[in-house]
């Protein structure tokens, strides 16, 4: 690991420093000289964003349980120490040993690397620190958060200049809700679609009020549903359970050979549903399935959440961001039937962590989840804060606006481009690879392929039904163990999941899985990640576990 040399001050490292009123007035008042610890990292930072990621955050092989016993005094230090002091420690012990999700060879997972614009302005971002609750503590702050969702609502929906006129700053609407992420996104759009479905009628005053026994009394259904395809992201549950429809009631239905929801089961399950007399919240397309990639058929789908009279929701947490690209713009087709769409700000947006929205076609959507107080949110105001789950939020909307402006719809569409070229060109490249199997044939930028010999391929494409269970059995342990060790190495780094397949008769089938997001990444590091694991595959372990198959001719 190399080691770019950070100026020490010279205080001993175990200097405390005292508690005093004055010294507190110092920490509040008085910056980091630039010869500190603190104020050289600050520096490094800022004339070298890259240098300090790539010489400074690379996991140090060590085990999970040693860096536990960095961490495990539960008292709150009595006394406290200097900053330098205390930054000494996190360079050592945190740093050190953090993940560099910026390398262009970590391609796992949908952690996406920062412009370096991001820095400076997230420091404005924190330094002023603002509260998008309410206009009183952050002004500028709600109309650009609005701006942000207006561009937002404008790229899904495309309404005309007059529309965003009408609504963009109106008291009475918001065209979304900024949250902390994807799963707060949508458990906002199936919380608007509960309470829009149990509206207050003669004397029920809705469910917001009288609460779900009283509305499904009221309603006469026996439960709620949630109805998504089998790749539907684990969020959806955790927002079944918050709203009190029931993790048991995300309805999961089966995928076809492309891992898009199956049109007629779908049909079907929802007609079985309302025979059943089960109330159906909302139908949830996938646009960027998160572990596949692939986008369901929105146009259809919408349709069917039509005839059904049930609220259409799209998480395009991870795919929304391919609306910038003319060239691909088409997949995502039927999106702008959606009464409710979450994108993730933090994912293909380039933002910071803790971004993330969701957007309504109707303006007023967002009215059945509205809440008063008077100390803080007076109805008529423009205050953010009355159609957010979230109470205080910080301004991470400015960073959204930064992004738009600095890349622009046509530097995002570039960026997109290249993200889903790179992963057909991977997908190219497995395939002609002998000893690997393409699994999923990338329709974004998410693709799942697995290590398997070319001998053992031909024996699966012969095999009966029982014979490839054992086969996959071994080669999903062979996998594993690859995937293990490439990460345990550090070099490089993909995921692994594990989903039914149709080729193999709906076998459950561990794969890897490769998000291609990091402009960085080249052509030749996927070689490179491709010859790794091959020369994993070659050592005693794995080779032990694949010559069970030979044991099996
Ligand atoms: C990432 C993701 C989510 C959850 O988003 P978070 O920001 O992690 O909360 C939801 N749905 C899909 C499809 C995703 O890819």
């Amino acid at each position: 690991m190399k080691h770019t040399p950070v100026k020490i001050d010279s205080t001993d490292s175990h200097a405390l420093a005292t508690a005093s009123l004055e010294n507190l007035y110092r920490i509040f008042t008085v910056p980091e000289a630039p010869n500190s610890t603190l104020g050289a990292i600050d520096k490094e930072i800022s004339d070298n964003l890259m240098g300090f990621l790539t010489d400074r955050i690379v996991a140090r092989e060590r085990s999970l349980k040693a860096i536990e016993a960095d961490f495990s005094d539960s008292d709150i230090p009595e006394v406290p120490q200097f900053v330098s002091d205390y930054t000494e420690f996190v360079l050592d012990k945190l740093v050190a040993q953090s993940v560099h999700t910026a390398a262009p060879g970590f391609i796992g997972h949908m952690a996406t690397p920062l412009p370096h614009f991001m820095l400076p302005l997230s420091r404005i971002m924190v330094a002023l620190n603002q509260n998008l609750v309410k206009i009183e503590t952050s002004k500028a702050f709600t109309p650009l958060e609005r701006q942000v969702l207006g561009m937002l609502h404008g790229l899904v929906y495309e309404r005309n200049a007059d529309f965003y006129a009408d609504n963009l700053h109106n008291s009475r609407r918001a065209l979304g809700s900024f949250c902390s992420g994807g799963t707060t996104a949508n458990i906002t759009a199936l919380w608007v679609a509960r309470n829009q479905m149990f509206r207050p009628d003669g004397d029920f005053q809705g469910l917001a009020r009288e609460g779900i026994a009283n509305a499904m009394l009221h309603a006469g259904y026996r439960k709620l549903a949630i109805v998504v395809s089998e790749r539907g992201h684990y969020s959806l549950s955790k927002a079944a359970d918050v709203l009190g429809i029931g993790r048991n009631n995300v309805i999961s239905v089966p995928t076809d050979a492309r891992s898009k929801i199956d049109l007629k089961a779908l049909r079907a399950t929802c007609a079985r549903l309302q025979s059943e007399q089960v109330g159906i919240v909302s139908i949830v397309g996938i646009a960027g399935a998160t572990e596949t990639g692939q986008v369901d058929p929105l146009t259809e789908m919408a349709a069917i959440a039509a005839d059904v009279g049930a609220h259409f929701h799209v998480d395009a947490a991870w795919g929304g961001p391919t609306l910038m690209s003319d060239t691909y713009k088409p997949i995502l087709k039927g999106i702008e039937l959606a009464d409710s769409v979450t994108i993730d700000a933090h994912k293909q947006l380039y933002v910071p962590m803790g971004a993330g929205m969701v957007v309504f076609k109707d303006p007023q959507a967002l009215g059945a989840v509205e809440h008063h107080a008077e100390y803080i949110l007076r109805a008529g105001s423009k205050d953010l804060g009355q159609y957010s789950m979230e109470g205080s939020r910080p301004g991470m909307a400015m960073l959204v606006h930064a992004a738009f402006h600095i890349i622009g719809r046509k530097g995002y569409e570039i960026i997109i481009d290249q993200n889903v070229e790179k992963a057909k060109a991977f997908a190219r490249m497995i395939d002609a690879h002998s000893d690997f199997e393409l699994i999923t044939d990338p329709e974004l930028n998410i693709l799942n392929y697995r290590y398997a010999p070319a001998a053992v391929q031909s024996r699966l494409a012969s095999a009966s039904s029982a014979e490839q269970m054992v086969i996959n059995d071994v080669l999903d342990r062979a996998n594993k163990r690859i995937q293990k060790q490439q990460r345990a190495a550090g070099k490089t780094f993909v995921s692994r999941t594990r989903f039914s397949q149709h080729r193999y008769g709906g076998q459950p089938v561990s794969v890897f899985r490769v998000v291609m997001a990091n402009p960085m990444t080249t052509l030749e590091t996927l070689r490179t990640i491709l010859n790794e694991q091959c020369d994993l595959a070659q050592r005693d372990g794995t080779r032990a576990i694949l010559s069970e198959l030979d044991a099996l001719a």
